[in-house]
């Protein structure tokens, strides 16, 4: 079992399963949604997933037409992301992970908008999908 929480700890949240798949993300839109060179995500299936509490803080920002990316209104964090017409899964930002097992990251996406300044130290070795940051 996952539990997480944003910064400000207002929303909480559980995932009844294990992450099995990890992608560091380096598109455009994940660096500004985050503040950092590039994201981690774990995609997760949406129905093990429940918010515990903090449910009326979750606000969405559809930065493409297809994708909603959950953060807290209060304090800021992002949360996850969800495609709109992949409902069934959503994308956890596992920085806002506190307790259970987190595989080590699989693969990178997005690596032609990979942050000039930051070296991945060989990391680039690992093989590009086409899946979706
Ligand atoms: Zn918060
Ligand atoms: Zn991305």
């Amino acid at each position: 079992m996952i539990k997480g929480q944003c910064l400000c700890g207002g929303i909480q949240y559980q995932y009844d399963a294990e992450i099995t798949e990890l992608a560091i993300c380096h598109c455009n839109q994940c660096k500004r949604a985050q503040g950092t060179p590039f994201v981690t995500n774990a995609p997760i299936l949406r129905k093990h997933f429940t918010i515990l509490t903090g449910t009326p803080l979750q606000k969405a920002f559809m930065a493409s037409k297809n994708k909603r990316r959950v953060f807290c209104s209060n304090c800021g964090s992002p949360l996850f992301s969800q495609r709109i017409d992949r409902p069934d899964e959503i994308r956890l930002r596992v920085g806002t992970v506190t307790e259970g097992r987190i595989p080590k990251p699989d693969y990178h996406i997005h690596h032609d908008s990979k942050a000039a300044w930051f070296d991945l130290d060989g990391a680039e070795t690992c093989y590009t999908s086409g899946k979706p940051g």
